[in-house]
């Protein structure tokens, strides 16, 4: 039998750091000597507590903020800049509010000089995906919040970008749009294979939404990795799986990290690992 082919690693961060420095003149450690590889189709979350450097990390990634140690390369080339290859949603103002639907869909296929039935072909399959083919032509204004993430998610597909990552972009959501949302992100990322797949990097809070999206969790604590644990369990997964055993165990560990539960603090508990 043919051993299984590695994926090669499209994210590639070593001993990355990040200091600021605050308006009082106070140094700020946001991020300290971070270290790991994301092969090429995997889906990644990143949680931790609020403050302690999730959105430094992407934002270095994007390449909207440099790292003050180390280097970050994506695809083997080291980040410098923000690419149209590393497609970014955040929270708030990822749709443009004075274009319409399906300008908002096919904008960045516009800004790299594809020809308008070209795009336009495209970004009516990403709506139709997303299932809002029916509100194409409508203002952003007009639609509901969750309709507008649809419209965010459709962008940053269609966009074509090999690396997408986004920072928290359901975390004004209620309950059941946001699980319609996970279903429509997994679906998109799902749909194309092999070197196609999509590299995600996905940023929460929400250690639920982590679990039921996640192939590995990535877990930060005051700018430090603490934890890095893969979630085996099959997709697609329901709400349900949230029940299995191995999910309510990752769930236990993920909850102490943020010191939710009783367990030893994350950086004593890595100490006792290594
Ligand atoms: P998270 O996304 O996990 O909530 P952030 O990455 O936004 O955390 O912030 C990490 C730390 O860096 C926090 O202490 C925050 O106050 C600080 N920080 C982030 N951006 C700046 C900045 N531009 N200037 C000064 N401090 C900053
Ligand atoms: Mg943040």
């Amino acid at each position: 039998m043919l051993p299984e082919p590695v994926a090669s690693p499209m994210i590639v961060l070593t001993g990355v750091s990040r200091i600021f420095r605050r308006a009082d003149g106070q140094l700020v450690r946001a991020v300290t000597d971070i270290t790991f590889e994301i092969p090429q189709g995997q889906f990644v979350c990143l949680v931790g507590p609020s403050g302690c450097g999730k959105s430094t990390l992407l934002q270095m990634i994007a390449g909207l903020l440099l790292p003050s140690n180390g280097s970050i390369r994506v695809a083997d080339s080291f980040v410098t800049e923000p690419s149209p290859e590393r497609g970014v949603v955040f929270q708030k103002d990822s749709v443009f509010p004075w274009m319409r639907v399906v300008d908002n869909v096919e904008y960045g296929l516009k800004c790299r000089g594809m020809a308008k039935g070209e795009r336009r072909t495209i970004a009516r399959d990403y709506l139709t995906l997303v299932g809002l083919s029916h509100v194409e032509d409508a203002w952003p204004r007009e639609l509901s919040s969750g309709m507008l993430k649809r419209v965010a998610v459709a962008a940053v597909f269609a966009n074509g970008a090999s690396v997408l990552l986004l920072d928290e972009p359901f975390g004004s959501l209620d309950y059941v749009t946001k699980r319609q949302l996970h279903d429509v992100l997994l679906r998109l990322w799902a749909q194309s294979d092999g070197e196609n797949r999509r590299t995600v990097l996905f940023v929460t809070h929400d250690v639920d939404e982590a679990l039921t999206l996640a192939d590995r969790i990535l877990v930060l604590h005051s700018g430090r990795l603490v934890d890095d644990l893969g979630i085996g369990v099959p997709r697609p997964r329901t709400a349900d799986s949230l029940l299995m055993e191995e999910m309510m165990q990752r769930k236990h560990e993920l909850l102490a990290h943020l010191g939710l539960e009783g367990a030893p603090a994350p950086a004593a508990r890595r100490e006792e690992m290594t």
